[in-house]
Parts: structure tokens; C-alpha cells; sequence
């Protein structure tokens, strides 16, 4: 039981991912330049990696979140 709802859990985090990775590369495709503000520091981002993570790569190294 305990299994399979982490399962479904994680399915649906996938999911949210590729809907937010897809709704910015067809974003960047039309032209948009986006950013997001680092959940650490606030610093606006722009690089994609960046923005799908929510945190600056100086952040990331850090908190040593490498995810
Ligand atoms: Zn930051």
C-alpha cells in the first residue's frame, strides 16, 4: 500500500515536471526569456537549468543540492 502510493506520488511529480519543462521550452521557443526568483536568495534566474530547479547554481553548491 505504502508502495504504490509513493508511486503514484512520484508519477505525479514527474508529470508536474515534464508540464513545467514543456510550458517553458515552447515559451523559450516563442521568444519569452524566462525567470524565476531563487527560493534561497531571490536572485532572479534565467539559465533553464536554474529555472526548473528554482535555485542559482552558487544556491545549489551551497545547500549542496545537486538534484
Ligand atoms: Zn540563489
Amino acid at each position: 500500500m505504502v508502495v504504490s502510493y509513493l508511486t503514484q506520488l512520484h508519477d505525479q511529480l514527474d508529470a508536474d515536471e515534464r508540464r513545467e519543462r514543456d510550458l517553458l521550452t515552447e515559451l523559450a521557443d516563442r521568444g519569452f526569456r524566462i525567470s524565476v526568483p531563487c527560493r534561497v536568495c531571490g536572485q532572479a534566474l534565467v539559465d533553464p537549468r536554474s529555472v526548473a530547479r528554482h535555485i542559482g547554481p552558487h544556491c545549489a553548491r551551497r545547500s549542496g543540492d545537486a538534484k
